[in-house]
């Protein structure tokens, strides 16, 4: 049974999605997973993408358990920060936005992050911020003031409910324009705002201006799922306000809950304070690539930590995790260099069975990464003993690399392919390959080494046989 941690009841639960107990998991609909997204406005750091890599680890696991998912991570493409950034270098706020979009793209990518089914744009949802904004002040729940317009917390009752917060020490009619709020700034928030002259404007039926950030989350959630949704996740820092303003907004609005169940990860922390841009005590991606540490070591050990602890980041953590990975790399090999023919240990069998039993029942229990990961390395571990004992047999490996298809399905780790590797194209390296082949005709063995390290490099093996030269990557 799959449980997870509901910020909302502060309890383990068991996951129904759809809100309907079902025999079978095949009979839920898709699981709808919200997720909040970066404000594009620079790098992302590895702080952030331990929250993204969350995302990740919940829906790669959610498939693995046989649940269809529908995913949204959605673009924050205006706020204050996004403003301020595309007036000071003088372009407008989509073309500055777009350049860092595209960046953290990348960045997904190379730490293998699977593809979600959605990444809508605050700017393209504004039609359904105006809709909500309408709803709204047709119950009395809103007030304008200047040409922005607020929500009024004392005049909407369930007001607090996620963070626990009281409402009655909401100090009501104070506005907070800024989108960069504190934990203590209890006061009303602007659902859409005035703009200065050279600020970019939307009309809406209440007025001319941009939207305030809690509205634009829940405005993309109604366009893409226009009804409850099973899961909402973000970093804790987002409980208060944001996601209590989201709930209160769209709640409001619709008269329907907003959100069954609401996932929060942990911080990554550097020196035991929160890795953050405005402490200046961030690594982005390619700050670690740079230094020379694989997207893969990043990707273990932002996952290794359960994702409700916090968890504090050194390099010497991130040196350390190409010590488990060798170790997976090297059961792959003694798999794949497996030749003989012969039967399948009944031993083996049943450690595949029992390392996917004790995998699956450690994420069911509300995604325990690191409970999974250390049964995974015990499974290594005996896998290790038993070639040792006698070298796999052909139908051995094909059954235990067709069991770390299945792990890696979820922890995206095992087969993981650098981006580095897969620079060249097909035609590239063939390309190569015959610049070698002559190279080695004319004697030139410098010239051949280079070239086939040069691929190497690029996470292109060459394998020589008496066939020609063939390649694969690693
Ligand atoms: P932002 O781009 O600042 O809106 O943040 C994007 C996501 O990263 C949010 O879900 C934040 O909660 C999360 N986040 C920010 N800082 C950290 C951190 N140090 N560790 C983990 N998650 C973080
Ligand atoms: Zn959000």
């Amino acid at each position: 049974m799959v449980k997870f941690y509901n910020t909302m009841s502060k309890k383990i639960e068991e996951f129904i999605p759809g809100g309907e107990k079902k025999e079978s998991i095949n009979d839920y609909p898709p699981v709808s997973i919200y997720s909040c997204g970066p404000t594009v406005y620079g790098f992302a750091h590895i702080g952030n993408f331990r929250t993204f890599l969350f995302n990740d680890i919940l829906r790669r696991f959610l498939k693995f358990r046989g649940f269809k998912v529908n995913h949204t991570m959605n673009i924050t493409d205006v706020d204050d920060k996004t403003i301020k950034g595309a007036l000071s270098e003088g372009v407008s706020l989509k073309e500055y936005t777009a350049r860092f979009t595209d960046i953290f793209f990348e960045d997904l990518k190379k730490l293998n992050i699977e593809e979600f089914e959605h990444y809508p744009r605050a700017t393209d949802s504004i039609d359904a911020m105006n809709e909500i904004i309408n709803r709204l002040e047709k119950k009395g729940l809103v007030y304008k003031d200047n040409n922005s317009i607020y929500f009024s917390i004392s005049k909407y009752s369930d007001y607090g409910k996620l963070s626990k917060i009281d409402p009655e020490s909401i100090k009501s009619g104070t506005r907070y324009d800024t989108d960069e709020y504190h934990k203590d700034d209890i006061r009303d928030f602007a659902l859409w705002k005035e703009i200065s002259k050279e600020e970019p404007g939307w009309q809406i039926d209440l007025g001319y201006g941009r939207p305030g950030w809690h509205i634009e989350c829940s405005a993309m959630i109604r366009k893409i799922y226009n009804t409850t949704i099973d899961i909402h996740t973000g970093g804790v820092d987002l409980v208060f306000p944001h996601h209590e303003n989201e709930i209160a907004q769209s709640e409001a609005a619709f008269d329907e809950p907003f959100v069954r169940y609401w996932l929060h990860a942990e911080h990554l922390l550097v020196d035991n304070s929160k890795m953050s841009k405005s402490k200046g005590n961030f690594y982005t991606l390619n700050d670690l690539i740079e230094q020379g540490f694989s997207s893969r070591a990043i990707r273990y050990l932002l996952l290794t930590a359960h994702y409700r602890k916090q968890f504090n980041f050194t390099l010497d953590n991130l040196k350390n995790a190409s010590q488990p990975l060798s170790r997976i790399d090297n059961l792959v090999l003694n798999c794949e260099k497996s030749q003989k023919s012969g039967e399948i240990r009944e031993l083996i069998k049943d450690r595949i069975d029992k390392l996917i039993n004790d995998f699956t029942s450690s994420l069911d229990n509300d995604l325990n990464v690191s409970g999974a990961l250390g049964h995974f390395f015990e499974a290594i571990t005996d896998f290790n003993k038993y070639y040792t004992e006698s070298n796999f047999t052909l139908e051995e490996s094909r059954i235990i690399l067709e069991c770390l298809q299945k792990i890696d399905s979820v922890l995206g780790i095992i087969f993981f392919k650098e981006e580095k590797k897969v620079s060249l194209s097909e035609q590239d390296i063939e390309d190569y390959i015959i610049k070698r082949d002559n190279a080695k005709k004319d004697k030139n063995w410098d010239e051949a080494d280079r070239i086939r390290d040069l691929l190497l490099d690029k996470g292109v093996v060459l394998e020589d046989s008496k066939e020609g030269t063939r390649w694969k990557t690693v």
